[in-house]
């Protein structure tokens, strides 16, 4: 079997294919820190998780990168609202969110990088931009001029046409509506020196500038929630190959599915937002994983007190039924081969689903069966020498920690 994966770019899972035991690049959006992260970044951060972890489980070894977007307009006004230093605020939200990615055991992120800490590559890359001749600068900033860059549009499926019709960041002085700003000037509040005089970077360029100067001009794969997808994602790829000429920028677009409370979107704006450290309260980081991983992660997660209830009961049944198989004394019993059977089959399965662009959903029913199996296996007292039962749990384990479920 070989792994496929589903390319928002292509809108086919394609076979993923890089030598075992190659490095993998994997990049993914990290938060805008001037607020604690909430369960829609939980979803998203424990998926691309579980997702790093079986790629490691296939032989790969990934490295992990993840931005920090510390120099937005939303950290400055949060700033500005509270008296308080805009990058002191990042550097606190940055804090906690680092926290609650431990807390929910996610360990695998190789590096998280700040934009300010980018500031002359960011530059460096508007200037390339303005001398190729797909940017410009105006009175108010650098914007992209997306026309120079016809393929705009392919990630997230529009049209030219349609593009102009999504105006973003509304300005006067930009030449087409679609066109996206590269860098703003300010001459107050958090800004830098730069050729077209003092102020701050465009969201998108921080990204390929942190992106570009850690993996290269190409890389493997590329993640972020679905809302992501336009202009955010098409930005990078824009801004991308039109720098190194080079396509694609990468390989594999990966996209989380939304997460919706009582039938509607979480978001700031309905005032529903969970945050992570209030839902650690209640549950355990072991029943959020349950419960995403029995998702798939391009579909959509509702959350309710009922589903997470759920979810931990399953795991407690998961955990309890391979437990009994842990903890039972060793002894003489049925052949190695006679054992190994019903283990090569199931890790044959788990790993045909988890192939199957990742789908922990049905990969954690295996798991879920195996444990059964294996309590089954304990109940009946035939006895186990210890040599098998070793290997079985080592094998077991293995899969579990794919989703992080035992402790
Ligand atoms: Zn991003």
């Amino acid at each position: 079997m070989v792994l496929r994966i589903y390319n928002s770019l292509t809108r086919t899972k394609e076979a993923f294919t890089a030598p075992r035991g190659s490095s993998v690049k994997f990049f993914v959006c990290g938060p805008t820190v001037y607020d604690y992260v909430h369960l829609g970044h939980a979803r998203t951060y424990l998926a691309f998780d579980m997702i790093t972890r079986y790629l490691g489980f296939l032989g790969y070894n990934v490295t992990y990168l993840m931005n920090i977007t510390d120099v937005a307009d939303r950290i400055i006004q949060k700033g500005d609202e509270l008296k308080k230093d805009p990058l002191q605020l990042a550097r606190e939200y940055e804090s906690a969110f680092l926290e609650d990615m431990k807390a929910l055991g996610i360990t695998n992120v190789a590096a998280y990088e700040r934009a300010s800490e980018y500031m002359p590559q960011i530059i460096a890359q508007i200037k390339s931009l303005v001398d190729i001749g797909v940017a410009y600068e105006t009175e108010t900033g650098v914007y992209f001029e997306v026309r120079k860059f016809p393929k705009f549009g392919q990630l997230s499926g529009q049209i030219q046409e349609e593009l102009g019709l999504r105006r973003l960041e509304l300005c006067s002085s930009k030449k087409n509506p679609e066109d996206f700003s590269l860098w703003r000037k300010h001459d107050s509040g958090l800004r830098w020196d730069s050729p077209w005089g003092q102020g701050r970077p465009g969201w998108h360029v921080e990204d390929t500038a942190i992106s570009m100067t850690r993996f290269g001009e190409t890389y493997d794969l590329h993640g972020g929630a679905s809302e992501l997808v336009f202009p955010h994602h098409e930005a990078e790829i824009a801004q991308a190959e039109a720098l190194s000429g080079k396509a694609p920028f990468v390989r594999f677009w990966l996209h989380t599915g939304l997460l919706s409370i009582k039938g509607r979107k979480m978001s700031k704006s309905l005032g529903n937002m969970i945050r992570i450290r209030d839902t650690l309260r209640e549950y355990a980081p072991a029943d959020l994983r349950y419960y995403f991983a029995s998702i798939h992660y391009r579909d959509t997660v509702s959350i309710s007190d009922l589903a997470l209830k759920r979810a931990r009961n399953h795991l407690k049944a998961l955990q309890k039924n391979y437990n009994s198989f842990h903890f039972l004394q060793p002894g003489t019993g049925a052949s190695k081969a006679e054992r190994m059977n019903f283990l090569r089959r199931a890790e044959s399965e788990f790993t045909r689903h988890m192939d199957d662009d990742f789908n922990t959903a049905r990969a954690l029913r295996v798991l879920t069966d195996l444990a059964r199996k294996l309590s089954l296996l304990a109940r009946t007292g035939r006895g186990i020498d210890q040599k098998s039962k070793d290997e079985i749990d080592q094998r077991f384990r293995r899969m579990a920690d794919v989703f992080g479920i035992l402790s």
